[in-house]
């Protein structure tokens, strides 16, 4: 984002976004962040599927998750499907 753009608190309501989302980082709209438990994630991947913005990946040289904190909107979706309650949304 430029300088002379407005970012989205500034824009009014129902406003129209004018770039693609994935240039539009929106994870500061979050007022709650999940937090995983590594002990107790079984990684069954189940947050990844569910996650409604696709903030969560599966990266195969790690063997692991890892949430993208720039797009994570802190719904909790994650948190409450996750099987094992690994996940923990904690204020940000
Ligand atoms: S749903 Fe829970 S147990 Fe499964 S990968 Fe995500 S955090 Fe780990
Ligand atoms: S809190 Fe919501 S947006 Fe953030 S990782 Fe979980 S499901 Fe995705």
């Amino acid at each position: 984002m430029t300088s002379k753009e407005k970012s989205w608190k500034e824009i009014s309501p129902a406003g129209v976004c004018w770039k693609a989302s994935t240039q539009f980082l929106t994870g500061d709209w979050k007022t709650y962040k999940p937090v995983r438990d590594l002990e107790k994630c079984t990684r069954c991947l189940l947050c990844v599927l569910f996650c409604p913005d696709g903030a969560i990946h599966w990266k195969p040289e790690k063997g692991d998750i890892e949430f993208d904190y720039n797009f994570c909107k802190g719904c909790g979706i994650c948190a409450n499907e996750c099987p094992a309650k690994a996940i923990e949304m904690k204020l940000e």
